[in-house]
């Protein structure tokens, strides 16, 4: 009995459901594509790609994306990309396929064509990284000129409290600006625990501030500054303030005790006030003395000299 293809009406030695074994083949693709194209994210920092809602950092899952993508209909022995560049954009990706859709063909190939669509967006890893570089600032000024010993001070403090603060991690670097440093982390918490401790140990005056560094809603992400301007000066500090000389008797909570020089009148600052206008530190010496008897502190400031009783 002949045999004769409905489709295309040749004589076959092999019919299968009525065809020849070229239409059957045009028939029955090998593979189809399941969607109407792949995605691909990838992260332009990291490389990562996203893979099931996971970014995933190996390079071998943009050709599983595509290959998942295809469903096979045959007996499929290899599979392949034969073209595929990451373009942004729409792109084509060609995949050569092997097998049969049926045991009584011979092995062949075929070509899939998937449509690409690739973009770029950071992972959160890699964007959490670069936001992170910045979430809290902390500003460390001093009111007058830092010296050594000040600053040996306050970068103890701040690594200390790095340190304590390990496991959280995420410190970054401390920058010399004009009067003082920034201290830049990706811990807000650090940070305050930084502010604070610089605090207790030293007069100082601390304002926090938040701003919004992007995003709305749930999803802002917000930047910590805190100013900590300190007052580095102690018992026994000649200071200059609204252009008298003060000798400083006691600080605390806030507020600090200063002796006029020339008048001898006790006052009270608050630190606040005193960071707002501002002090300086003269040239000044100071010596105990002998006076009617007992104990005088003279100090010379600019050639002038003053007695202070009960500072010796
Ligand atoms: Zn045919
Ligand atoms: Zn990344």
């Amino acid at each position: 009995m002949r045999k004769i293809c409905a489709l295309c009406g040749r004589e076959t030695d092999i019919l299968i459901e009525g065809l020849c074994p070229d239409c059957y083949r045009k028939t029955h693709p090998l593979a189809k594509v399941k969607r109407d194209y792949v995605g691909i994210v990838r992260c332009p920092s990291c490389g990562s790609i996203l893979y099931k809602g996971r970014w995933v950092r190996d390079p071998k899952v943009v050709e599983k994306l595509l290959l998942e993508s295809l469903d096979y209909l045959g007996r499929v022995t290899k599979v392949s990309i034969e073209e595929f560049e990451l373009r942004h954009g729409l792109n084509t990706a060609v995949v050569r396929v092997r097998g049969t859709v049926h045991e009584l063909i011979n092995e062949y190939e075929e070509r899939v064509q998937i449509k690409v669509r690739y973009s770029e967006e950071l992972c959160p890893r890699c964007r959490d990284m670069i936001n992170e570089r910045e979430r809290a600032v902390v500003q460390v000024r001093s009111i007058v000129p830092m010296d050594e010993r000040l600053r040996e001070l306050i970068i103890d403090i701040v690594k200390r409290e790095v340190v304590k603060g390990e496991e959280r991690s995420g410190f970054l670097r401390i920058e010399e600006v004009q009067g003082g440093f920034d201290v830049k982390l990706s811990d807000q918490g650090i940070a305050r625990a930084i502010a604070y401790r610089i605090h207790r140990t030293l007069p100082s005056r601390v304002i926090e501030s938040q701003s919004v560094v992007k995003g709305r809603g749930d999803k802002v992400i917000t930047k910590l500054s805190i100013s900590v301007v300190v007052v580095p000066i102690g018992r026994g500090s000649v200071i200059i303030y609204e252009n008298r000389p003060y000798y400083v008797l006691t600080y605390s909570q806030g507020t600090i005790k200063l002796v006029d020089i020339t008048s001898k009148d006790v006052i009270n600052v608050r630190l606040h006030d005193l960071v707002k206008n501002r002090i300086s530190i003269p040239r000044y010496e100071t010596r105990c003395v002998e006076r009617d008897g007992s104990r005088a502190l003279e100090i010379t400031i600019n050639n002038e000299s003053y007695l202070l009783d009960n500072a010796c």
